[in-house]
């Protein structure tokens, strides 16, 4: 059995999933122990225990250690059956967190899925819904699959209640992409969000970003939730080039100012901007698991974070693949994923 340590590295929930997520890909168990050492409080919160439950849940996995608080889970997976599921992780933790646990398994299941998933779909630190539907579900689907997710309704901390759906068709195996430029540039948009929140606030955020990026306001919109289940507020600046659409996000948060929240999503966008490498910091990290999967692929990242470079040290306990980075002096790095070793 693989014995994963959870501490090392970035020390975080994303070593728990993609465990999880690697360990039905390739069948091969394991234990984890140290489960999130590195974040305030340890162990497996709701969000993470939902995704050990929703993984064991589509492989008929053996599983230990599955309770709130528990830092050491063992895992021993079955194969991925596809199905309908409905995960619903009770609070407002992330469901995008637990689409990305069981997703590529299900993506390479059998059969086809519809997976409902419960709790928040906007939550700071994770990819909020619109990323997942417009940044990161495009590229997977050209490695293959068909995978299609709708928001029926959005989620805010602390309130969650969002839900979303998501259809995948699988395939046998995933086509490995090449992104080493961005393209033309298609089209541009931002947008803010306010769920339970005077539309004000959003005024301001877009001023914000028309201001700061001297866009019109063609370009910008607001969008106020309508029955909204709690207060929430995001903000979302979009890039959609030939090869690649990138996101920068802001959350709303209390004692945080509207104008704070556009702004670092400006900042975000602004860092992007001063590079041309098509693949931000974000989706460094999360491309990075289906290309390995794929073992075939290449894209050029504005830079590896601590995330990412902890992703690629747990990729290779579990899979035989090669993970070539290549710095250039201006941070940009070259990420090429390939079965034979590299020089
Ligand atoms: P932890 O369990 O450690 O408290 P976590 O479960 O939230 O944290 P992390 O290990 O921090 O998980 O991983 C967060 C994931 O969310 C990463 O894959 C990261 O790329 C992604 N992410 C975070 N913020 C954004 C954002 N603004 N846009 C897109 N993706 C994001």
């Amino acid at each position: 059995m693989l014995v994963i340590n959870g501490s090392f590295g970035e020390g975080g929930g994303q070593i728990l999933r993609s465990s999880l997520a690697l360990s039905i890909v390739t069948g091969v168990p394991f234990r984890i122990d140290c489960i999130r050492a590195k974040r305030r409080k340890p162990g497996l919160m709701r969000q993470h225990l939902t995704a050990v439950r929703a993984a064991a849940e589509i492989c008929c996995a053996k599983v230990t250690g599955d309770k709130i608080g528990s830092t050491e889970v063992e895992f021993v997976p079955g194969e991925a059956v596809g199905g309908e599921y409905s995960f619903s992780i009770g609070t407002a933790g992330s469901t995008t967190l637990v689409l990305q646990t069981v997703l590529l398994p299900l993506v390479l299941a059998k059969e086809p899925s519809t997976i409902v998933l419960e709790g928040g779909t906007h939550n700071p630190f994770a990819p909020p819904f619109d990323y997942l539907q417009r940044v990161y579900l495009p590229l997977l689907n050209r490695m293959g699959p068909h995978v299609e997710a709708r928001l029926e309704k959005p989620g805010f901390y602390p309130a969650g209640g969002g839900r979303m759906v998501v259809d995948v068709t699988p395939v046998k195996y995933l086509d490995g992409i090449s992104i080493l430029e961005r393209g033309e540039l298609k089209q541009r948009a931002a947008k803010a969000v306010v769920s339970g929140l005077p539309r004000s606030i959003g005024k301001r955020e877009v001023r914000v970003i028309e201001k700061h990026l001297k866009w019109d306001d063609g370009e910008t919109r607001i969008v106020e939730v309508e029955r909204p289940v709690g207060p929430g507020n995001i903000v979302t600046i979009e890039l959609e080039y030939d090869n690649v659409t990138e996101m920068f996000t802001g959350f709303g948060e209390v004692g945080r100012s509207a104008e704070a929240v556009a702004t670092h999503a400006v900042q975000q966008y602004q860092r992007y901007i001063k590079t041309d490498a098509p693949i931000g910091e974000y989706l460094t990290d999360q491309l990075m698991l289906p290309l390995a999967v794929a073992r075939s692929g290449e894209f050029r990242s504005t830079g590896l974070s601590r995330h990412a470079e902890t992703h690629i040290e747990l990729i290779h306990k579990f899979l035989d693949v090669c993970i070539n980075t290549k710095r250039q002096t201006d941070g940009e790095v070259t990420i090429t994923i390939d079965q034979q070793a590299i020089d």
